[in-house]
């Protein structure tokens, strides 16, 4: 068996399916009447590389690809400043982002200029804070009237709470403050106990719960939403979206997507929305990486090998 377990159950929103490349867009293409193709089809990743007709997403006919960044692209770190993009993959994704008609988005919890530093010095379309703050494919922002004071206000008093707990890390945002608890697990509760007496004490907050980390955010657009707003505009209009991420607050996203008969896949495990799913940010660079012309998938194999 290969990293990409497959199985042939129909579509069901609430069924994690493997994603299974070629024969998967096979499938896609042919309405779904030949599902026994699944069971037939088992491949590595490498494997799949070799197939001669795999779907090439240069034509401006096909998807458009909304990405999470943090556990769907890098490696989740226990604290959020420690993450790092391998330079690899920074080049996978201005090949994907070209492959698919520049039309590629990442679709964050992080803050816009976060995700600018991060990727530079790529520059693509990006929803920040979960939704609430977007950059469109032109460069425009797009955002609700943010007072940030409730911001500072709100991590000074987190701050003040947890200040001997150390491993409690807060995060300020744009219109958003995170808990992280990764680095203490036993503090969930009173985290998220925190959170909540925030949240009784004004109507215009909302609590977002991720892995290992409660969010008190501004009320306004979720990745559902952000993602339908991408898609009314160039160079997504039109395109079948494709939508990859790993928490439960990329499911707003995974709905839009499946209501828009894209395609949803989680990383990694958990009950989810999604239509699919694949084990390892590994597995589904690979799978995009499948998606792209052959001449592009060997560019990026010189690029992780050091040749160019
Ligand atoms: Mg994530």
């Amino acid at each position: 068996m290969g990293r990409f377990r497959c199985c042939h159950a129909p579509p069901h929103p609430h069924r994690i399916r493997a994603i299974t490349g070629r024969r998967f867009m096979k499938w896609l293409a042919a309405s779904g009447d030949d599902r026994s193709m699944f069971d037939r089809s088992a491949k590595a990743p490498t494997e799949l590389l070799a197939q001669p007709d795999l779907p090439v997403l240069g034509d401006p006919q096909t998807y458009c690809i909304f990405l999470d960044f943090d556990g769907t692209l890098v490696e989740i770190a226990d604290r959020p400043e420690d993450v790092r993009i391998d330079p690899t993959m920074l080049q996978f994704l201005e090949n994907l982002r070209d492959a698919s008609g520049r039309a590629l988005a990442l679709v964050s919890g992080r803050d816009i200029g976060v995700i600018d530093r991060l990727i530079h010095p790529l520059i693509l379309p990006v929803a920040g804070v979960h939704g609430l703050q977007r950059r469109d494919a032109a460069g425009r922002l797009h955002s609700p009237i943010i007072d940030q004071s409730i911001v500072e206000a709100i991590a000074a008093e987190a701050a003040a709470a947890f200040r001997l707990e150390p491993g409690v890390v807060i995060e300020k945002k744009t219109g958003a403050v995170a808990i992280h608890f990764r680095l203490r697990p036993d503090f969930e509760k009173p985290c998220l106990a925190f959170a909540r007496k925030i949240l009784r004490t004004r109507s215009d907050l909302n609590l977002i719960e991720g892995k290992m980390v409660c969010e008190i955010r501004l009320s306004g657009s979720d990745k559902g939403a952000v993602v339908d707003a991408f898609l009314i505009e160039r160079p997504f209009k039109g395109k079948t979206p494709i939508f990859a991420g790993d928490d439960a607050t990329d499911e707003p996203a995974f709905a839009t997507v499946n209501a828009r008969d894209g395609l949803s896949i989680k990383v990694g495990a958990g009950p989810t929305v999604a239509r699919f799913c694949v084990k390892t940010i590994h597995d589904l660079r690979d799978w995009l990486e499948g998606l792209m012309a052959p001449e592009q998938r060997q560019a990026n194999a010189r690029n992780a090998i050091g040749m160019t």
